[in-house]
């Protein structure tokens, strides 16, 4: 990771095309910070837009939501966007939980959805 304040981007498998999707519309302004994403959503932002300072964790259900977790106690996240998948269980779902729960500690601006993302970012940018 870079000097540059880091935004940390988690998709569910089901939001995956969503999130690439957002990283492509909103390339430019995102190319002014560090991202740091859980493994297969960071590799999915890398190939959508190779140019992006991307640091892919471990995948969310092997650890990397808790490591987004850690930096995010450690002063180390400046926005949590978190495209959550509303209609599937997921074996993980505790640690989803922990996350944003952290995020609300923290007082990190966290988006859940794309509609709330967008302004955040805007606002960061
Ligand atoms: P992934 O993890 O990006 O490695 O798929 C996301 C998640 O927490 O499910």
């Amino acid at each position: 990771m870079t000097e540059k304040p880091a935004i940390a981007l988690i998709a569910h498998d089901l939001m995956k095309d969503a999130m690439a999707d957002f990283a492509r519309t909103h390339e430019a302004v995102l190319s002014g910070f560090s991202i740091v994403a859980t493994g297969t959503t960071g590799q999915r932002v890398i190939e959508a837009c190779p140019g992006l300072d991307v640091t892919a964790l471990k995948s969310g259900p092997l650890g990397g939501d808790q490591q987004i977790g850690a930096l995010i106690a450690t002063g180390g996240v400046t926005l949590l966007v978190f495209f959550v998948d509303p209609l599937t269980a997921m074996p993980h779902d505790v640690d989803v939980k922990a996350l944003t729960r952290l995020a609300i500690v923290y007082d990190i601006p966290l988006a859940l959805n794309r509609a709330t993302a967008e302004p955040l970012l805007r606002a960061l940018g």
